[in-house]
């Protein structure tokens, strides 16, 4: 693979000291806005509420890190390959802004490298490995990276002969990565034609959004 590149140690080890923690853009008693019926809500009673309008029941869009907790037995979460990042393969500019620079200031923003956390777990004690995407990061698009890091989680199920469950949540494939992009749902399909061969349960979580294309 020519595309991943490792990051560099001196970002790794600052970016890897920030990730992990779930963020926590709404505390006490600031309020926000439900965008569906505009109801105003207390942070506190939001995030008790798991993230739901008490109103409405419009549920909120969850994190990487919020869903795993959400999903897996606290604790048994480890995250494998945070360090592969994606390369600007095509020298994308868009609104004069490269896709480099783009990328750089996504990982500082959302405090994650890439639009998708992988590692194993377990859930009610049966192990799985699991793929779980961010749609903070670019609108959770596929990119090189992305489909690298969840076929090795499909990988790592196979090798370990464990269900593998990916949660999607995508606009669809990274635009800013050409066919680099597209060739991922090759990549990915084909390891999960492996794992179908393996007889290994695969689960898809689809969740808010998920457009065509990544979903297969
Ligand atoms: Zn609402």
């Amino acid at each position: 693979m020519v595309k991943e590149a490792d990051v560099p140690s001196t970002t790794h080890t600052s970016s890897s000291k920030k990730q992990g923690k779930t963020e926590k853009p709404f505390v006490g008693n600031l309020a926000l806005k439900c965008p569906k019926c505009k109801e105003m809500l207390v942070g506190r009673d939001w995030e008790k509420n798991l993230k739901v309008c008490s109103r409405c029941s419009y549920h909120f869009k969850l994190s990487a890190y919020e869903r795993i907790e959400l999903l897996t037995d606290s604790d048994s979460f480890v995250e494998l390959d945070s360090d592969i990042i994606s390369v600007d393969p095509l020298n994308f500019v868009v609104r004069s802004q490269a896709y480099a620079d783009k990328l750089r200031e996504e990982r500082e923003n959302v405090n994650l490298n890439e639009g998708v956390v992988t590692g194993y777990a377990t859930i009610e004690e049966m192990p799985l490995a699991l793929a779980v995407m961010d749609f903070r990061f670019i609108g959770g698009s596929m990119g090189s990276a992305v489909g690298e890091k969840i076929t090795r989680a499909i990988e790592l199920g196979i090798k370990e002969n464990i269900p593998v469950l990916i949660s999607s949540t995508s606009g669809g494939a990274r635009m800013q990565e050409g066919l680099y992009s597209l060739m991922q749902m090759a990549k990915t399909s084909a390891a999960l034609a492996k794992l179908a061969e393996a007889r290994l349960p695969y689960f898809s979580l689809l969740t808010d959004p998920t457009t065509g294309g990544v979903t297969a």
